[in-house]
């Protein structure tokens, strides 16, 4: 039995939706309850997962005619053990809290009219109405009306003010209302920002440039995006030259479903995700043998893939006809580009043509990223389609702000029940990202009109967020990072009380100034005691570490065999060094390094014990982008596998989960020629092992899986089946990612108990 949490946000009052969600629960056997409230439609369902699942997809395909869903959100959380299915009366009391739409993929009406040579909007690519279309990336302020948007300046034509007056029309006061005489344009540039062509000469002409294997510039939604022929290997190398980024899967865009299907493996679940208002990428599990590029995702089993989501994308991917890259416009992992001005400068380099358009983007929102995992979704990346919608709590915060960690930062601001957390910015590792990270500070606080009482950040004294935090002049309240991952996964799953976090990542800056990353923090928001880690070991070289696997290696296996790790190369297997071991004048300085402790940082990090794996079997020991070693460790892993390695845990305070015997076990595995899928299968079922093991000895019911790692498909199904096979009770993430990417949540509900204290 499981409660299925849903909100709905759409035209989805007034159109016998209540009656509906009743009729359908109370003929599926559900419990639970529904409701409108100035917000939307909310819905708690009782049952069996399967028929959750079921009543999910159900309310999707069976919903009234005249309603449609603009945002579906939902999570799994603990039964409450309702009876019978109730219509509750409505809530209109309370603050009516101000809820800014996320964009919205074209609805089904405006794709028809698009492409009906009657209409007239026929090949109108910003065709939209009052169900779909942009909202979040064009507010300049609140209200949300026509004159605070970026379409301010284009002034409607006799057409559009008639439908725009007409409370019997699809287009009644839809803001971004226009059509080819009034709106905005397209046109196509050069690399220089020279004119070739307009309006749907510009699209047919942008659709020849990438047949004929030339990468596009294409100013969306949320900023610009890089297209390249997704079957065209050559391209795609030449797009992953330019922009620089080497082996980082790239997301792809097919033209509809149907051709999707020939390419991946989709469920229903993934389906209803592809076709959502949100059109998240999905990261599917491909099948063999297609003509997609190798470049594309090399040596990765998924694709990530998303369906067209505005005007503009579905006339472009019909006239093509195949599936594109569709990447982020930036150079390296920097934000999106959003001014086809600044465009020019940055990408210049990278496209070969412009296809741009004179609606300007009022800020950055990136494509988000999903998965399902356990039969449920997964966000990755919490943007485009999601952000900016309220994660709503059980009470009232005072008003706080959260400026995140470090990688995929995102930050967050509370007001009254709702924490809004910001779509994604990327790694602050940059000025330009730096500067879109404030950009986005001063956004939600100006557009939601919050003067924060504290702002919380992270203990890592260098991280630039937390610089911004001290000088910010607002009260700073330091959080540590893997508590905030715990707060977190509490936060979003509705938990009170105390829950075991197993809080996993790369690295997180620990109470001991250690890198922490393999922890058990036994706590809520309001607290917690560290009851568990890794055996700790040296990183030499620090930093440069989370690049070079072997280095981790080294560092790992010098702790169990002291100079001798570097000396018999025990960092990789033997048929590995001679090409990718480390140059003489390297292996000195790393010896000395470890034998000294000099530029050797301590960790307990789990995400490192992954790369150090990946090394030593060869797998990966130079990587060219965050967390790829750990990717390929998983993708080996052979999911028939069950059997698994030694786990010893040392009954000291806090408990020590020592890999030693697991990494002996790996050596030797590795010396007999045991195959790497069976290995790596071990290695992942040990891991999930020693989560029971701990959550075992600590005794703790509960138990939430939390941290980058957990982005691990089969570490975290295996970890969950296994705890609840066992009668614990596991928790993941849903609506934010298990990544840094919610760290901000989990600083504001911290930052917030903190104040409580301090009150009582
Ligand atoms: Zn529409
Ligand atoms: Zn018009
Ligand atoms: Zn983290």
């Amino acid at each position: 039995m499981q409660r299925l949490r849903v909100t709905i946000r759409g035209a989805v009052q007034g159109v016998g939706f209540r009656p509906f969600v009743y009729r359908l629960a109370t003929e599926m056997g559900l419990d639970g309850w529904v409701k409108n409230s100035p917000q939307g439609v909310f819905i708690e369902a009782e049952g069996p997962k399967e028929a959750l699942d079921t009543f999910l997809l159900r309310l999707e395909r069976e919903k009234p005619g005249l309603s449609f869903i603009q945002s579906l959100e939902y999570s799994l959380l603990e039964p409450l053990g309702y009876e019978g299915f109730h219509i509750r009366r409505s809530d209109a009391s309370g603050e009516r809290a101000t809820v800014i739409l996320p964009d919205i993929a074209t609805c089904p009406q405006c794709r028809a009219e698009l492409l009906d040579p009657g209409d007239r909007r026929f090949r109108y690519p910003f065709t939209n109405c009052t169900l779909c279309g942009p909202r979040f990336s064009i507010i300049q302020a609140l209200p949300y009306d026509r004159a605070n948007t970026t379409m301010k300046s284009f002034v409607m034509c006799p057409d559009c003010r008639r439908e725009y007056g007409d409370p019997a029309d699809r287009r009644f006061h839809a803001q971004p209302d226009a059509c080819g005489v009034c709106g905005p344009h397209l046109s196509l540039w050069d690399a220089r920002g020279e004119a070739l062509a307009a309006s749907d000469n510009a699209l047919k002409r942008a659709a020849t440039v990438i047949k004929r294997g030339r990468i596009l510039a294409l100013k969306g939604l949320g900023g610009f995006q890089l297209l390249a022929d997704g079957r065209n290997e050559e391209a795609v190398l030449r797009l992953r030259e330019r922009k620089r980024r080497e082996e980082k899967p790239l997301a792809l865009m097919f033209p509809d479903l149907e051709t999707l299907e020939c390419y991946v493996h989709i469920s229903s679940l993934e389906e209803r995700l592809l076709l959502s208002a949100e059109s998240p990428i999905v990261l599917l599990r491909r099948r063999p043998d297609s003509d997609i590029a190798a470049a594309v995702a090399p040596e990765n089993p998924y694709l990530g893939a998303m369906l067209p989501y505005t005007p503009l994308h579905h006339l472009l991917l019909r006239e093509l006809g195949f599936p594109v890259v569709a990447t982020s416009g930036n150079l390296h992992d920097e934000p999106i580009l959003t001014d086809e001005g600044e465009a020019l400068e940055v990408i210049g380099g990278i496209a070969d043509c412009f296809l741009v358009h004179n609606r300007p983007i009022e800020r950055h929102v990136d494509d988000s990223v999903a998965r399902v995992q356990l039969g449920r979704e997964t966000l990755l990346r919490r943007a485009r389609g999601y952000a900016p919608l309220p994660i709503v709590l059980k009470r009232s915060l005072p008003p706080l702000l959260a400026v995140g960690g470090h990688l995929k930062s995102t930050v967050a601001v509370s007001k009254g029940s709702d924490v809004i957390l910001s779509q994604h910015i990327g790694d602050l590792e940059t000025a330009k990202a730096f500067f879109a990270f404030r950009k986005v500070i001063d956004d939600l606080l100006s557009l939601y009109e919050v003067q924060p009482a504290a702002v919380a950040h992270d203990a890592h004294p260098d991280y630039l967020s937390t610089l911004y935090a001290k000088e910010s002049g607002y009260p700073a309240i330091e959080v540590y990072h893997h508590h905030a991952h715990l707060a977190a996964c509490l936060a979003e799953n509705d938990l009170e009380g105390e829950v075991l976090g197993v809080t996993w990542d790369g690295a997180g800056y620990g109470e001991d100034k250690t890198l922490w990353g393999g922890e058990f923090l036994l706590g809520d928001a309001g607290g917690y005691t560290r009851v568990a880690h890794f055996r700790p070991f040296r990183l030499p070289g620090g930093e440069a570490a989370i690049k070079e696997p072997r280095r981790t290696a080294l560092g790992l296996l010098y702790e169990l065999f002291g100079p001798d790790a570097l000396a018999k190369g025990l960092y990789l297997p033997p048929d590995k060094l001679a090409a990718e071991g480390f140059s003489e004048a390297t292996a000195r300085l790393l010896g000395q390094m470890l034998e000294k402790g000099v530029n050797s940082p301590v960790t307990t990090s789990a995400g490192r014990l992954f790369d150090a794996a990946a090394a030593i079997l060869g797998i990966r020991s130079v990587c060219s982008f965050e967390g790829q070693a750990a990717m390929m460790v998983e993708f080996q892993a052979d999911e028939s596998e069950e059997t698994r390695y030694p786990v010893h845990l040392r009954e000291t305070e806090p408990l020590v989960l020592d890999w030693e015997p697991m990494f002996r076990e790996i050596l030797r595995e590795r010396e007999q020629g045991v195959p790497l899928p069976l290995i790596c299968a071990r290695f992942h079922n040990t891991l999930a092992e020693a989560i029971l093991e701990v959550a075992r000895k600590v005794g703790a019911q509960r138990v939430a899986l939390t941290g980058g790692v957990f982005q691990n498909r089969y570490l975290t199904e295996r970890a969950f089946r296994r705890l609840e096979g066992a009668g614990y009770k596991p928790y993941i993430h849903q609506r934010v990612p298990p990544n840094d990417g919610s760290i901000a949540l989990g600083q504001i509900v911290i930052a917030a108990a903190r104040l409580d204290k301090l009150c009582a």
